[in-house]
């Protein structure tokens, strides 16, 4: 019983003329209270006692710490988390750090990277505007593809960011993104291109930027998927 109540119970008991009341090891008398007894806050309903407090980026950086979960720890120089604007309308979602993400600490800063840049802002959309991050946060060593045991492992983190940022698009980034996000086997060629909803967030997956560096004559599809993210934001603000 909350302090309020108990102070209540005793004025309503000397209010109806009770002086003393009977503990078991003897009579007490009732305090007579002072005018001026504060009254504590009644408490707060349990149902909005118990709505957690919303994520942050700061909070999941904090919880990945110096990460140890999977078998890339020893080999990383720097955990790659993420790097743009926390209230971003847009996150890109890469494969892996590389080697310069690596060295830096941030995402997408190599070749790949500022083929990226041109890339977003080729729809207007600045970089800084955006959220750039991977599915894994550690590079596998020599830019090996990314093992089960380590998307599992890592997965809750980037799970956690999107929720965090509450985006209205992700765009994925190459075949190991597009199928993991996507839970699907299917070739990123049949994956890119169309918009797909996960939770409220509309999903789409282009071809890397690192595959354009191979195979230019892709990016005609990627402008292509561009557009579309920038008619789906314009659609979704409105
Ligand atoms: N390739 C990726 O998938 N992510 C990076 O951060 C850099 C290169």
């Amino acid at each position: 019983m909350a302090l309020h109540d108990i102070i209540q119970q005793l004025e309503f008991f000397r209010d109806i003329g009770i002086e003393s009341i009977h503990l078991g090891a003897g009579e007490r008398v009732i305090p007579r209270l002072p005018a001026s007894v504060p009254v504590a806050a009644p408490e707060v309903p349990s149902a909005v006692a118990h709505i957690p407090a919303p994520d942050t980026l700061d909070a999941i950086r904090s919880d990945i710490g110096d990460c140890q979960r999977c078998k890339l720890a020893p080999t990383r120089t720097t955990i790659v988390f993420g790097s743009g604007n926390p209230n971003a309308e847009i996150i890109f979602v890469g494969e892996a750090p590389g080697y310069e993400e690596d060295q830096q600490g941030l995402p997408f800063v190599g070749e790949a990277g500022r083929l990226l840049t041109k890339i977003i802002e080729s729809t207007g959309i600045k970089r800084e505007d955006t959220y750039i991050c991977n599915i894994l946060k550690c590079r596998p060593p020599n830019n090996r593809n990314p093992e089960p045991d380590e998307v599992i492992a890592c997965s809750p983190f980037l799970k956690r960011q999107i929720a965090a940022i509450r985006p209205k698009i992700v765009c994925c980034l190459g075949k190991f993104a597009a199928q993991t996000m996507l839970q699907s086997g299917a070739p990123i060629s049949r994956l890119r291109g169309e918009f797909h909803d996960i939770d409220g967030i509309r999903v789409i997956a282009t071809f890397h930027p690192a595959y354009l560096l191979r195979s230019p004559e892709k990016k005609r599809e990627v402008w292509e998927d561009m557009k579309q993210i920038r008619a789906e934001l314009f659609r979704l603000r409105f």
